[in-house]
């Protein structure tokens, strides 16, 4: 008998515990931003980081959308619903001294591994609703800005992320 793969698993395990954010101020970032980079992978074993708007309310569940038609992320994540979502958000960068490696950027951010779904159900209507009202809401903009509601509903599919790990980083930088 061979001997047995050892994988180590990376995820959540933040090297950086000083920098490392509480679950509940990670919760609290996700919730107020609204972009993120998302990432999939191919058959072939190929990353795939692509831009995309989410929306995180409570609990363990985020949601995504894209087109109807189908493309890379739809075809990769049909393979592989493992997902990695990353959301960030750069301050300033304040200067050190006397070397350019004694300055730091403020920043905060926050990585989710999770497992996609396509959503669907008797209520997917109103699931789409309730995500377009949350993110038009975390732009700054509203549904009742419009003379006529969601038109596209039907051309739009809506994900459903599981969260498995969410962790949170800040750099609050050298002033504190
Ligand atoms: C800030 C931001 C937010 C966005 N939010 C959303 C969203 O919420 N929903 C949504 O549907 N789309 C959004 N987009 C567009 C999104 O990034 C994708 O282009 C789109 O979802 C299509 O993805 P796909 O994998 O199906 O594309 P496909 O057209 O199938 O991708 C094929 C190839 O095109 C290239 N490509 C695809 N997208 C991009 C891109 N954004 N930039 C450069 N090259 C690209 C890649 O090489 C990819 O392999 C957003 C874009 C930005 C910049």
């Amino acid at each position: 008998m061979g001997k047995k793969k050892v994988v180590m698993d990376m995820r959540g395990n933040m090297t950086r515990k000083d920098r490392q954010m509480s679950d509940a101020d990670a919760r609290a970032f996700l919730r107020i931003h609204a972009m993120a980079s998302v990432g999939t992978s191919d058959e072939t074993g190929w990353p795939y980081v692509v831009p995309l708007m989410y929306v995180y309310e409570e609990g363990d569940r985020c949601f995504l959308h894209t087109g109807g038609r189908g493309g890379h992320f739809l075809s990769n994540i049909r393979r592989n619903p493992k997902i990695c979502v990353t959301v960030s958000a750069s301050g300033q960068m304040q200067q050190g001294s006397p070397s350019p490696c004694d300055s730091a950027l403020v920043y905060q951010s926050a990585i989710v591994f999770g497992t996609v779904r396509v959503c669907d159900g008797v209520d997917l209507e109103e699931k789409k609703t309730w995500f377009f009202d949350r993110l038009l809401d975390r732009l700054g903009d509203s549904r009742e800005n419009y003379s006529v509601g969601y038109t596209m509903l039907n051309r739009i599919i809506l994900y459903e992320v599981a969260i498995e790990i969410l962790t949170g980083k800040i750099n609050v930088g050298l002033h504190h």
